[in-house]
């Protein structure tokens, strides 16, 4: 088995040129693990720029993107825009974009399959709430979450990254216990042994997400089935470097 570490990081919509330029030369400053691969999330608005001083070992995402090539889609971007600017992967299904812009389940299965149609990758986010945690209803949800992106990956396994992201620990400071993020990933791996593939479960790759930082990133990279991070605070933070580092 040979999953290769990944950490993302999301901006969100935060960052000027100047903070990003700071940002982006302590990345460049390192040392990042060269083993692991490293994918930052920036605002459309600047994934032209992000790209032009960002290093060729750290790829660009874009935090949305809409679901056709272009039209009378007024303040959306494309995946083909995205592409055409330098980004390489999209961040879809955050749940930032689930609750705040009331993005349901089919809607972003659409923009995943157009995303990954047209050459992005995608990091696909899952994740449930506080309530349905605590009504038990985690596996649920994120099999429910899953399942509703299927068709929309088809066989394009090999271009998506899962991101397991608890709604109730994102940006809260109150991270899941290394034990509740590898329950929950280990169950996504056995949910898709059994209803794609054992060899999609086996090598896709599952990020944790909700309030990572230096300081609880290396017990949570030590479980087997967690395969990086998707890093919304600390990555704006000069400790994103030991967060990539975190697998070392
Ligand atoms: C995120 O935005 O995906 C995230 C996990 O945020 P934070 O790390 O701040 O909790």
């Amino acid at each position: 088995m040979s999953r290769r570490f990944i950490v993302g990081g999301n901006w969100k919509m935060n960052g000027d040129k100047d903070k990003i330029t700071e940002i982006v030369s302590n990345l460049m400053r390192g040392p990042l693990d060269p083993n692991a691969e490293v994918v930052i999330g920036v605002p459309s608005i600047y994934l032209a720029y992000v790209k032009s001083i960002m290093p060729d070992n750290i790829s660009v995402a874009a935090q949305n993107c809409w679901k056709v090539p272009n039209g009378a889609f007024t303040g959306e971007v494309s995946p083909a825009m995205i592409l055409d600017v330098g980004g390489e992967w999209v961040i879809l299904g955050h749940s930032e974009r689930r609750t705040i812009f009331n993005e349901k389940d089919d809607l972003i299965a659409e923009k995943v399959a157009h995303a990954l149609d047209t050459g992005l990758n995608v990091i696909a986010c899952i994740g449930e709430s506080l309530e349905e945690r605590e009504s038990g209803k985690t596996e649920e949800v994120v099999f429910r979450q899953i399942k509703a992106l299927l068709p929309a990956i088809a066989d394009n396994w090999e271009n998506v990254v899962l991101a397991y992201e608890p709604v109730w620990a994102i940006g809260t400071g109150k991270t899941a216990t290394p034990q509740q993020a590898q329950d929950v990933h280990a169950s996504l791996r056995h949910w898709l042994a059994l209803n794609v593939s054992p060899d999609v479960a086996q090598n896709v790759r599952i990020q944790y997400g909700g309030s990572v930082t230096a300081a609880n990133a290396k017990e949570l990279a030590a479980c087997s089935d967690i395969d990086g991070f998707l890093v919304g605070g600390a990555s704006l933070k000069p400790e994103f470097i030991d967060i990539v580092n975190a697998s070392q």
